[in-house]
């Protein structure tokens, strides 16, 4: 087993017991208390391209948890082939795997500004990570932009991913509505939802987040 796998095992051997301890909540804090900001959208709405210029131009590191998963494949990873299936169905990745890989990409960076692309996608990724790193995020966005719009962009990149087709990008756009609308509305009521219009040209949108960041 090399050591990348054996570390991550450790980690959730170590995690799998601390998500039914509440005590344990906040490893991450009690050292260190970084900014946390979470992105979220549907697939091809466009996260990945303006959260690197929000990261370039506002100081922060851009941390995306689809790629923190894609990595972890070509890591050859004990959880390789089941992040990989998961992926190619377009459904959620277990939060313990998701979770412990975000921690440990935190822990692990120099910079105290994050923005996490791509999560919390879940309710249950939301709780497992209240549980095992629990830092409140300040801000939350949400890039809105209609299905149609969604599925045309996914099917015009060409990045060569494994769910870049029509019938995961359904399945995609299904898991989104079912899965991470109940935790968009979650920080809406919290008072922490930033809703973005993600239509038009990547200047415009990005024009759009000015206000936020630019503090
Ligand atoms: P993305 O790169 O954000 O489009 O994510 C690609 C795929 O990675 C998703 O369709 C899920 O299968 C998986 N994934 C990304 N983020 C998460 C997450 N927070 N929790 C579970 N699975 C995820």
């Amino acid at each position: 087993m090399s050591r990348r796998v054996r570390s991550l095992s450790k980690l959730i051997s170590v995690a799998k017991p601390c998500l039914l301890n509440q005590a344990d909540a906040g490893i991450v804090s009690q050292t260190r208390s970084p900014t946390i900001n979470f992105v979220l959208g549907g697939p091809g709405v466009g996260k990945g391209t303006q959260c690197a210029r929000i990261a370039e131009t506002y100081g922060f590191t851009h941390l995306s948890v689809g790629d923190l998963l894609r990595k972890d494949i070509s890591s050859n990873s004990v959880y390789g082939d089941m992040i990989l299936e998961t992926i190619t169905k377009g459904k959620i990745v277990s939060s313990e795997v998701t979770v412990i890989l975000l921690k440990s990409a935190i822990e692990s960076s120099q910079t105290d500004r994050f923005l996490i692309d791509g999560f919390p996608r879940s309710e249950e990724n939301r709780v497992a990570y209240e549980q095992l790193i629990g830092i409140e995020p300040e801000v939350v966005l949400f890039f809105d932009c209609n299905e149609e719009e969604m599925m045309k962009r996914v099917l015009h990149r060409n990045q060569g991913r494994v769910d870049d087709n029509i019938d995961t990008t359904k399945e995609r756009l299904r898991v989104f509505e079912a899965y991470s609308l109940p935790v968009i509305r979650y920080y809406s009521q919290k008072g922490k939802l930033h809703k973005i219009n993600a239509t038009g040209t990547e200047d415009e949108i990005f024009k759009r987040l000015r206000p936020i960041f630019a503090t």
